[in-house]
């Protein structure tokens, strides 16, 4: 059972993602729990304030330190946190050696930013790590976190209702996932792979394992170069 506690100034960007398909399914198997907290209920006063101009004179607006520092503390003084992770551009980039490892973490806090981001002494004195999705900057780390916990989840063993069909998986091994195909096995002359009709387990996987091979020479040329490596 992993919990994973997000903190967030927009909660409601959390929540459709979070509740359907494979993460709906691991909550209600109790293999997760995940839980929104407004940062807003810990605002400073009547406005419940969360973010201020930058110092510095800089556009935009920065989350600021105390409504994230009593939250965070709050947390802490009731279980103990594995990593407390905020979600940036510049963090370490998420991949599925990354997700595999925090997959079997017990509790993970993950702090979204917004705006301009946050105040820096957050980072250097109550985040653990931090964590990318990618080479571009979004509006805020909702979406990143919701990216996040997807990836974490569905590797739980028993969150996919075929145990082996997460290790079967793009990126795992640094190999792409070979094609996947369903009826009909003919649609208007467009057809399936005789192989895969032809029943028989030991040429379908031999074929399966082929065209994970060429598929990744020839589109990630880069992640074939480093499989076996890890
Ligand atoms: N000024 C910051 C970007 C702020 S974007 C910079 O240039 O680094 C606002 C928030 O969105 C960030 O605080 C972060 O939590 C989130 N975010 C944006 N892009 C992201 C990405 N690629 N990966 C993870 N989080 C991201």
């Amino acid at each position: 059972m992993i919990r994973i506690d997000i903190l967030s100034v927009l909660p409601e960007l959390l929540e459709s993602p979070l509740n359907h398909s494979i993460v709906k399914r691991a909550k209600e198997k109790g293999l997760a729990k995940i839980v929104i907290h407004n940062l807003r209920d810990y605002g400073k006063g009547n406005y419940k304030q969360t973010d201020d101009y930058p110092f510095g004179g800089e556009a935009g607006m920065v989350i600021m330190i105390e409504p994230v520092f009593n939250l965070i503390e709050n947390l802490k003084s009731e279980r103990t946190y594995d990593e407390i992770i905020y979600m940036s551009p510049d963090g370490e980039l998420l991949d599925q050696k990354r997700a595999n490892a925090l997959s079997m973490k017990g509790n993970i806090m993950i702090l979204c930013g917004h705006y301009k981001g946050v105040d820096h002494r957050i980072r250097e004195h109550l985040i653990t790590r931090e964590i990318s999705i990618g080479d571009y900057v979004l509006s805020g780390g909702e979406i990143p976190a919701a990216v996040l916990c997807d990836s974490i989840v569905r590797l739980i063993p028993g969150a996919i209702s075929d145990e082996t069909s997460a290790l079967s998986d793009s990126f795992q091994d640094n190999l792409l996932a070979p094609p996947v195909y369903t009826r009909p096995a003919d649609f208007k002359g467009w057809k399936v792979p005789e192989v895969l009709l032809s029943g028989n387990p030991k040429l379908i996987h031999e074929w399966k394992e082929s065209q994970s091979i060429e598929r990744t020479k020839r589109l990630r040329p880069d992640l074939f170069e480093k499989k076996g490596e890890d």
